[in-house]
């Protein structure tokens, strides 16, 4: 199985899921990495039916907001099940990410 990874600053312990280069907190330049709780919850969603032209064979799809386990809020396309409903609070699992870096789970 796959692990969700973030990196964590040093220096003053914040992480960050999508890769960084300077600390927006900080300005430390390094980082090290740390795996991420592989469920969490959907805080919000949206469903996306016109996406920006690279994305658009692939619409629709959801694009929603879960708070992992340890707090930590990723953005992720959401996998739902044909003719099921997502429900905010529902819980999700990380499946993968993606080849442009995008978090994948599912309810
Ligand atoms: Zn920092």
């Amino acid at each position: 199985m796959e692990s969700l990874y973030a990196l964590r600053c040093p220096k003053c312990n914040k992480l960050y899921v999508a890769p960084k280069y300077v600390c927006p907190n900080c300005y430390n330049t390094s980082f090290e990495r740390v795996e991420l709780p592989p469920n969490g919850t959907v805080e919000t969603y949206t469903t996306i039916h016109v996406p920006p032209a690279k994305y658009k064979d692939e619409a629709p799809y959801n694009i929603a907001i879960i708070r992992l386990e340890n707090g930590l809020y990723v953005t992720a396309r959401l996998l739902v099940e044909e003719g099921k409903a997502i429900k905010i609070g529902a819980r999700a699992k990380y499946i993968k990410t993606d080849s442009r870096g995008i978090p994948i789970f599912s309810i």
